[in-house]
C-alpha cells in the first residue's frame, strides 16, 4: 500500500503547500497542470513521515471553528490600517500585514519574515525570506495565485527568529512541521493567516490575463497584478508594454474565483486560520458597493493568542480602530457559508469512514463519536447564527 503523499495528488487534494518537502528531502515540487504536486522520487521508502505533516491528510474538523467565535464573544477583533500611505495604497486592503513585519522588523521582533514576492510576472512569485522592510513591502498585497509557502523555510537561518504569512492550509501544514521539528519552533515565532475564501490556480490568472488584453500570456514579457492601487484595487494585465484594467468585482468575482482551483478549498475547514496567531481579512463592510476607495482602505483583524496581542500593542505606524463582531461576520459571509457547507461534508465524512452504520462490533464507540460530532456540529451552527442575529 502506497503510504506516501501520492494519494492527494490522484485525488486531486493537494494544496501545493510544501510541507512534506520540508520534512523529507525524497519528495520535490513540481508545477503540473497549474499546481505544485509534490513528487516522491525512486528512493521513496513509503514510510509515510510525509503524510504526518500533510494538512489536507490531517484535516480534523474538531480543530477548528471554536477560536474565532471565542475571540469574537471577548470583542478581539479590531479594524486598522497602516499610517505610511506608500504602503496603505499598495497593498491588498489596509496595509496591515506589511505595515505589522515592516514595525516587527525595526523593533527587533523578528529578524525577517516569509512572505510572496511578485514583480507582475507569474513565473516570477514565489514564497521568499524577506529581511530588509524594502524586502517586505516589495512582497505586499495579495497573489490569487498558487505559491508553496513552506518551501521558504529551507533558506531561514535555524538561530534567528521570523515571522511567516500565509493561508489556513500553509499555517495548518507549519504547524504539523513544528511538531516534528523543534528548530521550527524556535525560529518560526509568529504565524500571521490571511481570511481566505479559496486559492485559485494558475489556469485560473492566465484565463484572467486573456479576458484582460486579447492575448495569451507571455512568459518572459507579460505581467499581471491582482489587487493594484487603491481599495479593493484593480487588476492590471500588461501586455506589449499596454495596460489593461479591469475592476476587482470582475477580476475577482466573475473569473479568478469560479475557475479553477484545488479541490481542497471546496472541503477546507481552515478559511479563517484559527490556528495562526492573527488572522487578518478585508474590512468589506466598509465598502459595500466595491468602488476603489483609499479612504476606506482597511483590514479586519482577530489576535487568536494572547502574544498576538502584545505584539499589537508595540506597533507603531497602525491606526486602530474599533469595530463589532457582526462587522467581522458581515465582511465574511461568504467564507462563513462555504465553511459551514465544509464542515457539513467533514461531518458526514466521519460517520462514513468510521462506518458507524454498519459496524455493529464498534457500536458503542461507535455511537459516542456519532453523538459528539452530531453535538460539535450542531453547536457551531447555533453559535454562528446567534453571532449573526445577536450584534
Ligand atoms: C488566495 C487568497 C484568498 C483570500 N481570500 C480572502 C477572503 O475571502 N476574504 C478576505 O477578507 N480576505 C481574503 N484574503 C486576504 C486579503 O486579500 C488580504 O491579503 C489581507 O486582508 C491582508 O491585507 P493587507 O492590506 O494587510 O495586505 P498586505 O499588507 O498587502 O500584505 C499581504 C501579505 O500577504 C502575503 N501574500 C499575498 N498573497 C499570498 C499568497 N497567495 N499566499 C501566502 N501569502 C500571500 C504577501 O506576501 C504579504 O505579506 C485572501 C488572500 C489570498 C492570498
Ligand atoms: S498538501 Fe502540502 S504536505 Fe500535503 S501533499 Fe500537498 S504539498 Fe505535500
Ligand atoms: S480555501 Fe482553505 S485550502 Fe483553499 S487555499 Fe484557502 S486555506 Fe487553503
Amino acid at each position: 500500500m502506497i503510504k506516501n503523499i501520492s494519494k492527494n495528488i490522484t485525488k486531486r487534494l493537494c494544496t501545493g503547500c510544501g510541507a512534506c518537502s520540508i520534512l523529507c528531502n525524497k519528495i520535490h515540487l513540481e508545477e503540473k497542470n497549474g499546481y505544485n504536486i509534490p513528487i516522491a522520487d525512486k528512493n521513496c521508502t513509503n514510510c509515510g513521515q510525509c503524510l504526518s505533516v500533510c494538512p489536507v491528510h490531517n484535516n480534523q474538523f474538531k480543530n477548528f471553528n471554536s477560536n474565532f467565535l471565542k475571540a469574537l464573544s471577548c470583542n478581539k477583533q479590531k479594524v486598522c490600517y497602516s499610517l505610511i500611505s506608500n504602503i496603505r495604497s499598495r497593498s491588498a486592503s489596509g496595509g496591515f500585514i506589511t505595515q505589522f513585519l515592516c514595525d516587527l522588523l525595526e523593533l527587533n521582533i523578528i529578524n525577517g519574515c516569509i512572505v510572496a514576492y511578485s514583480d507582475g510576472k507569474l513565473e516570477n512569485q514565489r514564497a521568499i525570506v524577506a529581511k530588509t522592510t524594502d524586502e517586505i513591502i516589495s512582497a505586499c498585497s495579495s497573489k490569487y495565485y498558487p505559491i508553496p509557502m513552506l518551501t521558504a523555510l529551507k533558506d531561514i537561518d535555524t538561530n534567528k527568529k521570523y515571522a511567516f504569512v500565509g493561508k489556513g492550509c500553509d499555517i495548518s501544514g507549519l504547524v504539523l512541521l513544528q511538531k516534528k521539528l523543534k528548530y521550527l519552533q524556535n525560529a518560526i515565532i509568529l504565524k500571521i493567516g490571511l481570511m481566505c475564501y479559496k486559492s485559485p490556480s494558475k489556469t485560473s490568472s492566465l484565463t484572467l490575463y486573456k479576458e484582460m488584453t486579447g492575448y495569451q500570456y507571455n512568459f518572459g514579457s507579460s505581467k499581471l497584478y491582482y489587487r493594484y492601487n487603491g481599495w479593493p484595487g484593480d487588476a492590471i494585465a500588461i501586455y506589449d508594454n499596454i495596460s489593461n484594467s479591469m475592476p476587482y468585482s470582475k477580476s475577482w468575482g466573475k473569473i479568478l474565483a469560479l475557475k479553477s482551483y484545488s479541490k481542497h478549498c471546496t472541503i477546507c475547514t481552515n478559511h479563517l486560520c484559527e490556528n495562526a496567531d492573527i488572522v487578518v481579512g478585508d474590512a468589506w463592510y466598509r465598502n459595500k458597493e466595491l468602488v476603489n476607495s483609499p479612504k476606506e482602505a482597511a483590514n479586519i483583524i482577530i489576535p487568536y493568542s494572547n502574544y498576538a496581542d502584545e505584539l499589537l500593542n508595540k506597533s507603531i505606524n497602525i491606526k486602530f480602530e474599533k469595530c463589532t463582531p457582526a462587522d467581522i461576520i458581515n465582511s465574511q459571509k461568504n467564507l462563513i457559508q462555504i465553511q459551514e457547507l465544509a464542515l457539513l461534508y467533514e461531518y458526514f465524512r466521519k460517520i462514513f469512514q468510521n462506518n458507524i452504520l454498519f459496524s455493529i462490533k464498534n457500536f458503542p464507540s461507535a455511537v459516542k463519536l456519532l453523538l459528539k460530532y452530531n453535538f460539535d456540529f450542531i453547536k457551531y451552527i447555533i453559535r454562528i447564527y446567534k453571532h449573526k442575529t445577536d450584534y
